[in-house]
This record gives structure tokens, C-alpha cells and sequence, in this order.
């Protein structure tokens, strides 16, 4: 029996994998849910699931969570990052799911390995941030199973035979190219929030949705897959390809190339996730591919300048990748407050980059601490832009 603690239970992807576990319930004991801010549905997820505890953001929001369950439910509630770090390290669980949005969701990835549990990771910016510290953790005895649908493609094409990793060339990281892939590039500064969110193929959430359309979400994936995949920038290469069918694929050296294929259903990389070794059903149907057609192209670098700038991010050292998440976060969060153009958001990350040096950054309070310093410059850079 896996027992599990989902950390992020009402997000997009917390929600994909209780669906996956509904249809499984025999095979998967649920430890514990937790949420950013919507008790509602935790309290929902809590009278399906029953799991032994629940984990909300304040004091405020375990008070009204108590109220609203009913008396038959011993789940037991509680708040603050400390408790989600307590869900993510108990000795009684053998997976967890790291589903918390952005950078707030790193710490408690970071205590997860520590206690050496299966990761399930859907959180990219653990590894964008702290990816050298984690890798070093599980090197061992730990286990990642990647639920980006990217890395689990590269996961499931690589995983079981060492010597496919040796004869690897590269791995293809495919893009969706977002909502504006055909927009022409003098268009992009006066577009709105509604058309940056409005993502033609996946279901997200805001800040993944707004990192789509600049394609920075692609650039953020390039530095998980090199940290996660022990790859160089060198060995990782970005192809769009609008349909989202081929998830990514791996070039070996004798010019044969795997891929993973599927609908974009986020059920099917958390299935193939908590399944593990094994494969189970997600609930997603049959793909039809009469009359699809499948296209690739070069994504355009001028246009989608955030995905350069991952790749100078990655040549230039760990410290780098962590600044450009941080400055990225507190752009997106500009541009959804309206405070600055859709364009700003490259423009931002760029003159941030150029305005720092090397260091190296060898424990984790060291990351939070230079984390922070980013953000304050961030603000301070957005400041005279508006
Ligand atoms: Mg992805």
C-alpha cells in the first residue's frame, strides 16, 4: 500500500491526482491533503478521502475548516509551512506528491528528500532553485518520479536501462508555443491578461498559464530537465509542436529517437507516477490520431527572449537559475496586478540577469536568503518601469 501526503490538493494538479487515486482506492492510503486558500474544496476532498490529516495556510482558515466538517470526520487540521513539512517527512508515508505553485512549494520538496521519500514532483521550481542540493540528497537512496508531462515523457523513455542513458545524444523538450505562437512579435506588448491565460491546450493555473504564453514555463523546464536528467543545456533542445501529442522525446546515438505520446491530460504522467513500477488506468480515453497532423518548428528566440535567458542562466551557474525564478515570479505577479506590459516580463528577467554575479549557494537557507535579496531587487527594477 502507498501512503501518500499530496501537498497542493486543490490545485490543478492536486485535483488531476485524486481523480486518478478515486479510480484506485484499494491501492492508495491518503496520509494527508494540504492547500494554499481553497478551504472549500479541501473540506470536499476531506469527506471523500478521509485522510489522517489536513494542512491549510492560517490559523483563520483551520478555525472555518473545523466548522464546516462534520463530526464523523476525524481528519485532523492543521496550518502553517511547518505542518506541511511534518506531512511531507512522517514516517508513516511512502510517497508524496510536491504539487504547491512556484517557489513556495521548495521547502517542503527539500524536507521530503531528506527523509528519503518517492517524490512525485509536479513543483518545477524546486528543481530550478534547489536542484544540485536535492539531487545530492537523493543520490543514494532517494527517488524523483517527474509529473511535468515533459520530464515524465523523458523519464519513461529513459528509465529501466542504464545503457539507454549512455548512448542518450540529447533529449527534446516539445512546447505548445501558447496562446501566442502566430502573433506577430510587435503585437505582444499591448496583449491582456485574459488573452496571456487563455492557453489552447492545457487546463492550468495563472502563473503557469502567463509563463506559457512568454515561454519562460519552457526555459524553467530546461533547467529542471538538466538538474533532474544530469544533462547540460548542450544536451537539451527545445522543439514547437502545437498539438501537444509527443510529450518530449530523446535522441541516442545511433540515430534512433523514443518518444512518449498522449493526449495533453495531466492524469496520464500522475498515473504513470503513482503507479510506479507499474503501469495503471488514469481514466484518460484512447487517443485519436486519424487525420492529426503533427508539426514541429524552431521556436523563435527573439520573440520568446525567457527561454534564452534560461539557457544563459544554466551556462552561468546555480545561482543564476535561482534569480531568474525569483525575478520571473515577481514579474508575472506585476503583470497579473496589471502594474506592468506583458513585454516587461522578459525585459525584467533580462536586466536582472545582467546585473548579477557567480556565487555559489550551498544549503538551503543560503537559497532562501538569495531568493529573497532577487525579489527586492525585482521590486526594485519594477519600480522604475512603471
Ligand atoms: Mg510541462
Amino acid at each position: 500500500m502507498k501512503v501518500i501526503s499530496i501537498l497542493g490538493s486543490t490545485g490543478s494538479i492536486g485535483q488531476s491526482t485524486l481523480d486518478v487515486i478515486r479510480l484506485h482506492k484499494d491501492s492508495f492510503d491518503i496520509f494527508a491533503l494540504s492547500c494554499n486558500s481553497n478551504i472549500e474544496l479541501l473540506a470536499k476532498q476531506t469527506i471523500e478521502f478521509n485522510p489522517r490529516y489536513i494542512v491549510c495556510k492560517s490559523e483563520n482558515d483551520a478555525k472555518k475548516l473545523k466548522k464546516t466538517l462534520p463530526n464523523k470526520i476525524r481528519s485532523k487540521v492543521l496550518f502553517s509551512d511547518e505542518s506541511n513539512n511534518f506531512i511531507a517527512t512522517n514516517s508513516e508515508v511512502t510517497h508524496v506528491v510536491a504539487a504547491i505553485s512556484g517557489s513556495a512549494g521548495l521547502e517542503s520538496t527539500y524536507h521530503a528528500a531528506k527523509a528519503k521519500k518517492v517524490i512525485l514532483l509536479a513543483n518545477k521550481e524546486s528543481m530550478v532553485m534547489a536542484g544540485p542540493l536535492i539531487m545530492d540528497l537523493i543520490k543514494n537512496d532517494g527517488f524523483i518520479i517527474p509529473i511535468d508531462s515533459e520530464h515524465n515523457a523523458i523519464f519513461q523513455v529513459l528509465h529501466g536501462d542504464s545503457n539507454k542513458k549512455k548512448s542518450l545524444k540529447k533529449i527534446i523538450l516539445t512546447a505548445s508555443g501558447g496562446p501566442f505562437i502566430n502573433m506577430p512579435i510587435d503585437h505582444l506588448e499591448n496583449v491582456s491578461i485574459e488573452e496571456a491565460l487563455n492557453h489552447p491546450n492545457w487546463k492550468m493555473g495563472a502563473k503557469v498559464s502567463i509563463d506559457s504564453a512568454t515561454m519562460m514555463n519552457k526555459g524553467l523546464e530546461v533547467i529542471e530537465a538538466s538538474y533532474l536528467f544530469g544533462l547540460s543545456e548542450s544536451h537539451i533542445d527545445v522543439l514547437i509542436h502545437p498539438q501537444s501529442i509527443i510529450h518530449s522525446f530523446a535522441e541516442f546515438i545511433d540515430g534512433s529517437y523514443l518518444a512518449q505520446l498522449g493526449d495533453p491530460d495531466m492524469r496520464i504522467p500522475i498515473s504513470y507516477a503513482l503507479g510506479f513500477p507499474h503501469r495503471i488506468c488514469s481514466g484518460a480515453s484512447s487517443m485519436n490520431l486519424i487525420g492529426k497532423n503533427l508539426s514541429f518548428f524552431k521556436p523563435d528566440l527573439k520573440k520568446f527572449g525567457c527561454l534564452s535567458l534560461s539557457y544563459n542562466a544554466l551556462r552561468e551557474g546555480h545561482n543564476f537559475c535561482v534569480a531568474l525564478n525569483a525575478s520571473n515570479e515577481i514579474a508575472v505577479q506585476a503583470f497579473l496586478n496589471k502594474q506592468i506590459k506583458f513585454t516587461d516580463i522578459y525585459k525584467l528577467n533580462f536586466e536582472l540577469i545582467n546585473r548579477i554575479n557567480t556565487l555559489n549557494l550551498s544549503s538551503i537557507n543560503e537559497v532562501f536568503s538569495y531568493d529573497a535579496e532577487i525579489r527586492n531587487l525585482s521590486n526594485e527594477l519594477i519600480k522604475k518601469i512603471v
